[in-house]
């Protein structure tokens, strides 16, 4: 396409209002020379009309001067002055600053990861596509109030995001305030996991209570009704109902010991133990049931105590549970073997290692990685059959947290588990 260019004329150079001026000047002086020569106005008179003219003229011209393009007046305005743009961008969350009519004045490099589209003076709504982002900010825009959006972003991963769009008043040059939108992004997935994860809690929580529950409801009507007068019967069902009440009460234990064990995730114990007598009482307390399954137990100590810094109570219910696992799900394997060592973490710290292993069928790879999860079980049915509340790991887990240790999990399928319990060994006193 070609474009003509318009001839040259006498007020090219000049800027636009000044050359508008000019012509009425130029005009309105001939048409007062005109009305001298004809004598309808005095010199005088005609004088003093040019001189308001020349002013009327030139006057707005000088205000409009400072007002003229938007260019001029981004150039100008406080908006754009070097502090706003350095707030902007020193902000840890992607901020976005628009002007009344939704373009974009500034925005941090946070902004521009989350939308690579966003550019100074294009309106953010082409950046922005999501529809709660351009619904929030157009009633932003219209009514100058705060508005709060969230939206799930699918961008390079699912995220819960959270907008906010706060009108901020900027002073303009000329005395007046401009109006700009302040929008600010929070990233709500991690809360939005916590709150997902509690309500699984207390759906789950709620299910492994109702099952026993429901077991007890339907025994007491029987016993009530059919099964009243039958010995055999009562004698039976009473079994079943004080084993379902026996499994409700370690539910409620193990709900109790975890939301304890969180309460002071925070606080180290400082108590000095010997761990060793912990773990001999443990065993012990488990010879019963290592009997009644078949089991031995194969205590491999030191002789010497072996101090660490921890929570008695703890401690006997974190070796009662992996103990306890070992003797439940690795029972085939007729033994379990508690051994202890010095060794180092990845960082190199030395720590006490407390290891488990059983030598039953094992644990499938794929389950590892969840064994701590609260409720999670390998196999549910056998868990319940075992008087298992798919608790236990994840109290140990929490229990080890606490101790600022950390628990080890190995097993090969068919050739038994090993849980490990690591704790930070103490410092050797200065000399
Ligand atoms: P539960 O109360 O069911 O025993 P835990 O949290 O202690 O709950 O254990 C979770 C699951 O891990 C168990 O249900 C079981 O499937 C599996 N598990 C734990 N210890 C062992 C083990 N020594 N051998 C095989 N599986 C195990």
């Amino acid at each position: 396409m070609v474009v003509e260019a318009s001839p040259p004329s006498v007020f090219s150079p000049w800027p636009d209002r000044l050359r508008h001026a000019a012509i009425i000047l130029l005009v309105a002086g001939l048409a007062l020379v005109a009305l001298v020569l004809f004598g309808e106005l005095s010199a005088q008179r005609a004088v003093i009309a040019f001189v308001c003219i020349t002013g009327a003229a030139l006057v707005p011209w000088r205000v409009h001067d400072k007002t003229t393009s938007r260019e001029e007046v981004l150039s100008v305005n406080p908006v754009e002055a070097p502090a706003v743009r350095a707030i902007v961008a020193g902000m840890p969350d992607p901020a976005v600053l628009l002007d009344r009519a939704g373009r974009v004045l500034h925005f941090n490099s946070a902004a521009g990861q989350l939308a690579p589209a966003l550019r100074r003076n294009e309106l953010a709504q082409f950046a922005l596509r999501s529809p709660e982002i351009v619904t929030a900010l157009r009633e932003a825009i219209a009514t100058t109030e705060p508005r709060r959006a969230t939206y799930l972003d699918h961008v390079p991963v699912d995220r819960w995001m959270e907008l906010l769009i706060t009108p901020v008043p900027v002073p303009t040059h000329f005395g007046g305030t401009d109006t700009c939108m302040l929008m600010t992004f929070h990233d709500q997935t991690p809360l939005r996991r916590v709150e997902e994860m509690r309500a699984d809690f207390v759906a789950n929580a709620s299910h492994e209570l109702r099952t026993p529950l429901a077991a007890l409801s339907g025994f007491i009507e029987t016993l009530q009704g059919p099964a009243k007068d039958d010995a055999k019967a009562r004698e039976r069902f009473l079994g079943i109902m004080h084993t379902q009440a026996k499994r409700m009460a370690r539910l409620i234990d193990d709900l109790l010991s975890l939301s304890r064990v969180e309460l002071t995730a925070h606080v180290r114990p400082d108590m000095l133990v010997d761990i060793l007598p912990i773990i001999r009482q443990v065993g012990d307390g488990l010879e019963p049931l290592a009997a009644e399954r078949q089991v031995r137990i194969e205590m491999e100590l030191p002789d010497a105590p072996v101090m660490i810094a921890g929570d008695r109570e703890e401690l006997l219910r974190l070796f009662e549970n992996l103990i306890e696992n070992a003797l439940k799900y690795g029972a085939s394997g007729g033994r379990v073997q508690v051994s202890l060592a010095a060794s180092n973490n990845l960082e190199g710290a030395p720590e006490i290692r407390v290891a488990v292993r059983d030598f039953g069928p094992g644990i499938a790879p794929e389950h590892l990685p969840r064994l701590t999860e609260r409720f999670y079980r390998v196999d549910v049915g056998d868990s319940r059959a075992q008087g298992g509340t798919g608790l236990g790991l994840s109290l140990v887990k929490h229990i080890l947290n606490r101790h600022r240790g950390r628990l080890l999990i190995e097993s090969v399928p068919k050739n038994g588990a090993t849980f490990t319990a690591a704790f930070p060994q103490l410092k050797a006193p200065q000399a």
